[in-house]
């Protein structure tokens, strides 16, 4: 790390940028590859040759030996095979440095171990990984040397999505297509693109890399499975935006000096609310774009926390008792020149568009919450969806006291009135007022929020990938956009048609919208009232993928086929059953060889005390109750064991698939919980000295 720098200077200097190309591409190369960048156009394999060499000779000079196909497979990371830009060594003995048209535009990595569903047998292990242009490329200098990076897509031998980016490529296609429509449809003839923009905020721990290490669970479940509560928590709101310590300043300086050369937008980075919690996040940027960057940031943020003798916990709930870690995802919808569809705007006519956006997004929502809902499930974010912290497990969205105020009227009369100006406005002739000025307090509680200019999903977990919920966003609203625009094109009197398509939509979806506390208990039960879906695990959202109306949806606008979609289901119960198969399989292992082990060498320690004291004539009454007591929940620690062994043998040998699954949430996790409480419990009495693992005081506030 250089001590100081100019950010301008380094900003995106180890990526193939527009810049460079146009620096080193010929003119006509580099707007062929525009053609493909902007509009799709299939590349030529003549444009590939020329990008090829060019992208190794910029690489090279940046000190690259290897290249790869870097995508994103169904694990939930990336995936990279190295292979280095050298030929068969000539005559002479010397080699040259090749990388072909073909070897950018097309991988075929063995396949045969990532997750497919059911898509691909084990012996059709062909899978084929294609180059995203539209994601540039870029060199990662890591201990391996550097290596130019290929954003690609991974899809099988018979052409069927085996990972993220595949399906988000072509939500964006169908939202660009659908909106454009809208567009035209209010005399918007310009606008040649409509892109999903998308800014992620990345929760995160940090801890010091010994404590970790002396903790199976964080070791091979990114979570602690036991830990008694410290004496304080973040009760006192003092670390929140708190002074940044110099260990994490130090550690976020290189993050940021990394991400920048990356062409990656570091923003914002600031203490979160619980101890030892952080944030980063980055300026917006192209929804497929912003997806690989942000798989970039997790990646970094792990790299470099190393570098500082630190651990990066990205798992959504590391430490009972304290807030666990999202990832809000900020998403609007932007034209190439610049206009964003959810800016409510200044003029009437924008507003109308505006308003027709909104009623169409709210509709997306409502009919589709259980999708939404289903795209931030994890196993990790099940410990947080719902939890007193993090948005609620009902899908609701927040519009604000303005906005709501201007649907009510709306809804009622069909007309807007403005309460500042006094104006009457009908919708679709008139002015309408600035609805934002002073708009809108934040609401924290809400899981899916307008927030200005854009919507924030916040229900998205820190660890998992962000396509999936982008993915459902896109898909979504051009199923909304599509719809309206099949009213309004044949409409006689356009006014007209938008004002009722608004109003209906309106009336018809109004109950997604809430503008209350999202944490209270009284929401619980309205929600219930309103009929909208409150889906509590990761198990039971998973069926909302392959619903008719789910298959409809991804089928119409060719995001996912059916085959693909039940692939991701079966790839979804395995990973869950899989996940807490590895948790369940910790805690045996640190209670049977870690904790019974302690507690017994206390409790000798304490029985060895009182026959000693005993012994001199003298009472024992406190060495006496503590060795009743730990001995009591000691045994409660062993039959709670006896039984977590018992379930989880009984899971494991299940057939793979739904019932696994469930059995694995139901059954399995609940006897986790039954052993972690006397555990717990022992961990309050047992001498620090003896307890064989860093206490959550010890992991949160000595970092
Ligand atoms: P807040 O603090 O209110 O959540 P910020 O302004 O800090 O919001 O932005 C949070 C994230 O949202 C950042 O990544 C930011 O770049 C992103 N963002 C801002 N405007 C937009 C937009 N129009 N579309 C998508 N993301 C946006
Ligand atoms: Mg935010």
């Amino acid at each position: 790390m250089s001590e100081y720098f100019n950010v301008a200077d380094i900003f995106g200097e180890n990526v193939f940028s527009d810049k460079v190309m146009q620096e080193r591409l010929p003119k006509k190369i580099y707007k062929e590859l525009h053609k493909t960048i902007d509009e799709g156009k299939e590349l030529s394999p003549m444009v590939a040759e020329v990008v090829a060499e060019a992208m190794k000779q910029w690489a090279i000079e940046k000190g690259a030996t290897h290249y790869t196909h870097w995508f994103q497979p169904l694990t939930g990371v990336t995936a990279e095979k190295h292979d280095s830009f050298i030929t068969a060594p000539r005559a002479d003995g010397t080699i040259l440095m090749e990388f072909s048209g073909k070897e950018l535009i097309k991988g075929e990595p063995d396949a045969s171990s990532f997750p497919s569903g059911g898509l691909r047998a084990t012996f059709e292990a062909r899978g084929y990984t294609a180059w995203d242009p539209t994601s540039p490329a870029f060199v990662r200098e890591d201990a391996a040397g550097a290596i130019l990076c290929i954003p690609t897509a991974f899809c099988s031998y018979t052409g069927e999505a085996l990972d993220q980016k595949t399906p988000l490529l072509r939500s964006m296609e169908a939202i660009n297509t659908q909106a454009l429509r809208l567009l035209r449809l209010f005399g918007n003839t310009t606008s040649r693109k409509v892109t999903p923009s998308v800014g992620p905020e990345q929760e995160y721990f940090l801890v010091d890399a010994e404590k970790f290490l002396q903790r199976k669970d964080l070791i091979y479940t990114g979570r602690t499975l036991f830990g008694a509560m410290p004496p304080k928590g973040q009760e006192m709101d003092d670390h929140y935006f708190g002074t940044i310590r110099q260990r994490i300043a130090a550690f976020m300086r290189q993050v940021n000096e990394e991400l920048w050369k990356l062409g990656v937008s570091a923003k914002t980075q600031h203490n979160e609310v619980a101890p030892a919690q952080h944030e980063l996040a980055p300026i917006y940027a192209e929804a497929n774009v912003a997806v690989d960057h942000n798989q970039l940031v997790m990646q970094t943020l792990k790299r470099v926390a190393c570098q500082h003798g630190m651990k990066c916990l990205l798992h959504e709930k590391p430490f009972a008792g304290v807030n666990g870690s999202g990832k809000h995802n900020n998403w609007s919808i932007t034209t190439n020149d610049g206009i964003n569809l959810l800016d409510p705007g200044k003029t009437p006519h924008e507003n109308i568009q505006f308003l027709l956006v909104l009623s169409c997004i709210l509709k997306a929502v409502d009919i589709h919450a259980d999708l939404l809902r289903e795209s931030a499930a994890d196993p990790g974010n099940d410990h947080r969806l719902g939890a007193n912290e993090a948005p609620p497990a009902i899908i609701s969205v927040f519009l604000g006291e303005q906005l709501q105020d201007v649907m009510t009227q709306l809804i009622s009369t069909g007309m807007a009135t403005s309460s500042k100006s006094g104006g009457v406005l009908q919708t679709g002739v008139r002015t309408l007022p600035d609805l934002f000025k002073d708009a809108t307090d934040r609401n924290r509680t809400s899981p899916f929020a307008f927030t200005g200019n854009k919507f924030e999903f916040r229900m998205v977990g820190s660890r998992d990938s962000i396509a999936s919920p982008n993915i459902v966003l896109n898909t979504i609203v051009a199923e909304a956009f599509c719809e309206a625009c099949d009213v309004l094109e044949i409409a006689d009197n356009f006014e007209e048609a938008v004002h009722d398509l608004i109003k209906k939509y309106l009336t018809e979806h109004q109950r997604i919208v809430f503008n209350g506390n999202g944490y209270s208990d009284e929401w619980v039960a309205e929600a219930e009232r309103r009929g909208l879906p409150n889906i509590k695990s990761m198990v039971d959202a998973i069926p909302s993928l392959v619903t008719d109306k789910a298959i409809g949806l991804f089928g119409k606008f060719g995001v996912f086929t059916r085959a693909e979609l039940e692939s991701r289901v079966e790839i979804k119960y395995e990973n869950y059953a899989k996940a807490i198969n590895i948790e369940a399989r910790t805690m045996i292992d640190m209670a049977s060889k870690q904790i019974i082990p302690a507690v017994i060498k206390y409790t000798r320690s304490l029985a060895d005390t009182v026959l000693a004291v005993k012994a001199a004539g003298v009472d024992t009454p406190v060495q006496s109750e503590l060795l009743a007591e730990s001995s009591d929940l000691l045994s409660d620690t062993k039959v709670a064991l006896a039984k977590l062994i018992e379930v989880t043998d009984a899971a494991a040998a299940m057939p793979e698939g739904r019932e696994r699954a469930v059995y694995y949430h139901d059954v399995v996790m609940t006897a986790m919980n039954e052993l972690r409480d006397p555990v717990d419990k022992l961990e309050m009495i047992v001498d620090k000295e003896m307890w064989p693992m860093p206490s959550y005081g010890d992991l949160l506030f000595e970092v």
